[in-house]
């Protein structure tokens, strides 16, 4: 393990201010030249990546390598625009400023902190240190300590690849965040619960820093009757299970069409034994939960409502079978909490009017995902519902097209990154105004008088 001793916090802020003020991150050359490290670093540890998640998560090789070491694809994504995003912007001015010029700078905003969460412990960390770089910026990471093979992997990746005086990483759990909270940040980049989130922003109040705040929620999956089962199923099946149910944005539980209910819930059955087989407990493809309070928390949950599939559960090995649910009352602490776990109500509904209400009388998602091929009704949930994002007739792929923003709204999270909206996030966009000597119109001078009727007559 890097121990950072966190009484050294200050002065790697200290050193990361005098770093900045060099101005050498402010070189777009250098910039891109992070990035390519980076890229190098992560495909070199590559395999004591997917170890260290085999050992926090037992995740899946595979689903490591999609949903992890898959950040590489972003780095090459922004190094493609990184020259065009960072050249000032002209911006129009009306014919009254006919000798001015408008041009708006983005601007890095200095030291940044970036925490991360346990539930996919290396992407989440390192795809917002790919926009603090991309923005010209220093950076703090800490990553989760529940993940900690993971929170070890990025500590020795970084120290190995980068001064720390640019980018740093401070290993902890809460003590270590509180240490960091109270230092004055340029910004501060959280992903995790809604809870935390709020603890985080009021720290962040005490000095006037920014934040982004990515959290989590219950996001809601509709399953209309317009649809091709097999694939609808399978998509759902994938998203819920991988990793174990243990995503921000998987489909937390289902609202479905009573006339389709039965056919889909075969239909689940059917494409949970094509994935995991008839135990998945044996599967290699079927992850872990990450610690025994979460399981525990899990395992509660099975309480509610009436297991129709699943429902085993294994405590020495954190194993809970992929379990679905249905008859659950709204009431249920499984329809009131996130899930964060590989257990999926089932909630039916006779009206669309129903699952639109539901919907909008609890906090806003992270994501809403819509089966259905009516257009109709497409237009209508996404005029009806808000929510961070929406993926009709999938889940869990809008994560990955780096040209959407990523982020919640209301209780889901606060701003959004991927993409631009990464270089956005940890920029400052300085607006810059200049005007000529040519000509000096004296109509906003003193003395006034005469030149109201002027005035007027330009305000139209
Ligand atoms: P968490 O909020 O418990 O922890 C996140 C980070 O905050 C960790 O690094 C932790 O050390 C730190 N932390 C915890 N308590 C703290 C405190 N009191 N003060 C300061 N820092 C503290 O979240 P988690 O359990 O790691 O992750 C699960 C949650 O994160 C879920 O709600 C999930 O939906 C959400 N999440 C959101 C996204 C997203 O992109 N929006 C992605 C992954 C997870």
């Amino acid at each position: 393990m890097i121990t950072t001793e966190l009484s050294n916090v200050g002065e790697i802020i200290q050193n990361q201010r005098e770093f900045f003020q060099t101005g050498k991150t402010k070189d777009i050359t250098f910039r891109i030249e992070q990035l390519k490290t980076l890229k190098q670093a992560i495909i070199e540890h590559g395999q004591a990546i997917v170890e260290a998640l085999q050992a926090d998560l037992h995740k899946p090789e595979v689903e490591t390598y999609i949903t992890e070491i898959s950040v590489v694809k972003e780095i090459d994504y922004v190094i493609k625009h990184l020259q065009n995003w960072s050249k000032p912007k002209k911006a129009s001015v009306s014919w009254d400023f006919f000798s001015y010029s408008a041009r708006i700078y983005p601007e890095p905003l200095g030291v940044v902190l970036i925490i991360g969460p346990w539930n996919y412990p290396f992407q989440l960390i390192i795809s917002p240190l790919i926009g603090a770089i991309a923005a010209g910026n220093c950076a703090i990471l800490k990553p989760s300590e529940i993940a900690s093979h993971t929170s070890d992997i990025v500590a020795k990746i970084i120290a190995k690849h980068f001064d720390p005086a640019y980018i740093a990483v401070v290993e902890g759990g809460v003590e270590a965040s509180q240490k960091l909270l109270a230092e004055k940040f340029d910004h501060i980049f959280f992903t995790g619960g809604t809870a935390v989130g709020k603890i985080i922003m009021a720290a962040a109040a005490k000095h006037l820093t920014p934040v982004t705040l990515e959290l989590g929620g219950k996001s809601p999956c509709i399953v209309d009757t317009d649809i091709n089962l097999e694939h609808t199923v399978r998509r759902i099946t994938w998203g819920k299970f991988i990793n174990a149910g243990q995503t921000c944005i998987a489909p937390d539980y289902l609202l479905v069409n009573k006339k389709i209910k039965k056919d889909l819930i075969d239909g689940l059955a059917k494409s949970l034994k094509e994935f995991y087989g008839d135990n998945p407990i044996n599967s290699p493809d079927y992850a872990r939960i990450i610690s025994q309070k979460h399981f525990d928390r899990l395992v509660d949950f099975l309480k509610d409502g009436e297991v129709i599939i699943g429902g085993e559960n294994q405590p020495s090995e954190r194993y809970i079978a992929p379990t679905v649910i249905d008859n659950v009352s709204l009431e249920d602490p499984l329809m009131q909490e996130e899930i964060f776990g590989p257990i999926l109500p089932i909630i039916e509904y006779t009206d669309i009017v129903e699952a639109i209400a539901l919907i909008n009388s609890r906090p806003k998602p992270l994501a809403l995902y819509l089966f259905s091929q009516d257009k109709n009704l497409q237009k209508r949930v996404l005029q009806e519902t808000s929510s961070g994002g929406v993926c009709i007739n999938d889940t869990v792929m809008q994560v990955g097209v780096s040209s959407l923003p990523f982020g919640g709204v209301g209780d889901s999270g606060i701003g959004n990154y991927h993409g631009k909206a990464s270089f956005d996030t940890f920029s400052h966009k300085k607006s810059v105004l200049k005007n000529s000597f040519w000509l000096d119109l004296k109509w906003r001078y003193a003395p006034y008088e005469g030149k109201l009727p002027l005035i007027k007559k330009l305000l139209g």
